[in-house]
């Protein structure tokens, strides 16, 4: 008798059974990406170094090279207590978080429970000098070469470790696990 194969992976039931948003610490709601302009010229990198003086800023970079303002500042509708969303159900949720697809979310696998995150790079105003260091211009101050994004990485990373710029990574769970129906939403990109 022939063998059958023995299916690998959950089917479909057993996956949407479960809540993609279980576990997770809601980096959806507690992080804001305000998109920004891939800089062109010199003083378009002069720009996000301004921004960058302040407090508490930083940029993101993505792999696929989207500049991103980052704001650490939670969602004033969420109960950081039981970590839901206080007008989930309701016509005051964002449609933006409404329409938000949670699986595979982008949001989780960069900003929960990880360090290291695999997509992006959070420069801070003393990684963007280095990272300045490696930026070439033309004759009109136009952006005429830049670092590969494994090296902006690499510097990034190196000039965190020296200056001890290691942000805690998002780990608080909701006490309770958000039911089924509670799940988040964002732009397709976040
Ligand atoms: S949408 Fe993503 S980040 Fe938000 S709670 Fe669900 S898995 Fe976590
Ligand atoms: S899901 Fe609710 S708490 Fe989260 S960002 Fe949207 S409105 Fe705010």
């Amino acid at each position: 008798m022939a063998d059958v194969a023995v299916p690998r992976g959950r089917n479909f039931p057993e996956v949407v059974e479960e809540n993609p948003c279980i576990g997770c610490s809601a980096p959806c709601c507690r992080i804001l990406l305000i998109p920004h302009p891939t800089p062109a010229t010199l003083m378009d990198l002069d720009y996000i170094r301004y921004m960058l003086g302040f407090q508490g800023a930083r940029m993101i970079l993505t792999r696929e090279g989207q500049w991103r303002i980052l704001v650490e500042q939670q969602c004033g509708l969420l109960d950081s207590a039981t970590c839901r969303c206080t007008v989930h159900g309701t016509s005051r949720k964002p449609k933006t978080c409404v329409f938000f697809n949670p699986y595979h979310c982008w949001y989780k696998r960069n900003f929960h429970d990880t360090n290291d995150p695999p997509d992006l790079i959070r420069i801070s105003a003393q990684g963007l000098e280095i990272v300045l260091q490696h930026v070439r211009f033309d004759e009109n101050c136009k952006i005429s070469e830049t670092p590969p994004w494994e090296l902006v990485r690499e510097l990034v990373r190196g000039e965190a470790a020296l200056a001890g710029d290691n942000p805690a990574a998002l780990t608080q769970i909701a006490p309770t696990a958000k039911s089924p129906e509670d799940t988040r939403s964002r732009q397709a990109d976040r």
